[in-house]
């Protein structure tokens, strides 16, 4: 055995104090004593799967005056993240086979943890879809025109998805419908103005189109960033092919007049009211919702602090997404099971990677947490080159150590591994 790590390991469901034992990067055996070369002892701490984020823009290539694939998986790794599954509404598009390399090449050059790549589909490609799934870990469709986002036309839903269906890839959706988000349009001075350009009836609308067309498919499709209390009702009774996922600030922020600058909280699908706010976060509880994702999409502080309607959509969240709920869990706002469910175990289960579980086989990504050490959230300790958050002085717990695939990534507050030590998971 390469390594053992002892400690409350969360196995089963429950917390044991047990031993993990780790071969070549992978878990081998769970049992109450282990020897192996090497014992890392732990005490009372805790022992988790490591989180997998898959919504993450890291604006590489061709914003990366935003963030690049180094800062923003160097945040990740902070955050207990080992893998994540980036978006394809770069520069250029990541949406033919040749930007798909490209785009693998330079995260495997720069990426500290695993990474996913996505393919968007526009209404160009759907005749490449056999072969974009070769080279992607997944695909995207915009139904809803964002900050940069890909053009799609929903005629050309139900021809996507059967292309797909004949893949063995999932396929995610911003499900916001552009019709309607462009009879909403309105010049936009505030996150009221915000909210009323893009109602709930967007996503509403968008969710039923999405399942409509899905009919009879044999399909692993997953709604993100659900925003409204309707479109949560939508997906309840949802065949079991179908997840969807939250953000962390759907679920903890609401639009407030008075929540500050407001242009840093402009974000698509909008953060709506706190009733939409706490119906999500019981979803989230109660296990009617599968994942919580960041949809980390940084910008520059000065970019984001400009007249509110010219301001671009989005907000940074990879780093602060897994300490954000390891606090909430820890004062029993959810439970610590639910947190890994949906951080961890249904992530991996969407996108098909051996991650996300303390198991035998499974890749030994792992936090150590230690939960006395609460701590406030700053942006002057977040590793994202955006340089904000809207999390700024919340409460979390951070973990103290991160290992991928059974090597060390964070330890002592520092990177332990080189750049570029991350891999391509899901081709
Ligand atoms: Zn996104």
């Amino acid at each position: 055995m390469d390594l053992v790590i002892e400690g409350r390991i969360f196995v089963n469901n429950s917390f044991e104090q047990c031993c993990i034992g780790i071969e070549n990067g992978k878990i081998v055996e769970i049992k109450k004593i282990l020897q192996g070369d090497e014992k890392l002892s732990y005490g009372n701490k805790i022992i988790l799967p490591a989180g997998i984020d898959i919504h993450v823009h890291f604006r590489d290539p061709g914003m990366t005056h935003k963030e690049d694939f180094s800062t923003g998986s160097m945040a990740a790794a902070f955050g207990g993240v080992t893998c994540v599954f980036d978006m394809p509404n770069t520069i250029p598009q990541t949406t033919n086979v040749q930007t798909l390399a490209d785009k693998v090449l330079l995260a495997e050059k720069k990426s500290f943890v695993d990474f996913g790549i996505y393919s968007g589909i526009t209404n160009s490609n759907i005749n490449n879809i056999e072969s974009l799934s070769k080279n992607c870990s997944g695909f995207k469709i915009y139904l809803g025109t964002s900050t940069n986002s890909l053009k799609f036309n929903k005629v050309n839903l139900r021809e996507a998805l059967q292309q797909i269906s004949k893949t063995e890839k999932s396929v995610l959706f911003h499900a916001e419908d552009d019709e309607l988000l462009t009879k909403n349009k309105t010049i936009e001075n505030d996150i009221t103005d915000h909210l009323k350009a893009r109602p709930s009836i967007c996503e509403e609308t968008s969710i039923k189109d999405i399942l409509y067309a899905s009919q009879k498919l044999n399909l692993k499709l997953h709604i993100c960033h659900l925003s409204s209390l309707e479109g949560l009702e939508i997906l309840k009774t949802r065949s079991h092919n179908i997840s969807c996922g939250v953000t962390p600030h759907h679920i903890l922020l609401s639009a407030e007049k008075n929540m500050g600058s407001q242009t840093f909280y402009k974000v698509n699908p909008p953060i709506r009211s706190s009733f939409d706010k706490e119906s999500l976060f019981n979803a989230a509880r109660n296990g009617i919702i599968d994942v919580i994702e960041s949809d980390h999409a940084p910008h520059k502080k000065e970019e984001k602090d400009t007249d509110f309607n010219e301001a671009p959509s989005g907000l940074p969240g990879v780093e602060t997404m897994f300490p954000l709920f390891l606090f909430l869990a820890k004062k029993e706002k959810i439970s610590f099971q639910r947190v890994i469910s949906l951080l961890c175990g249904r992530p991996a289960e969407i996108l098909d990677i051996p991650k996300g579980k303390i198991g035998i086989g499974k890749d030994a990504d792992l936090i150590v947490v230690d939960l006395k050490d609460e701590t406030k959230i700053k942006s002057d300790n977040l590793h994202s080159k955006c340089g904000w958050t809207p999390f700024e002085d919340w409460p979390a717990i951070f973990p103290s150590d991160v290992f991928i695939r059974g090597e060390k990534l964070i330890e002592d507050s520092a990177i332990q591994v080189k750049q570029g030590f991350g891999k391509f998971v899901g081709a």
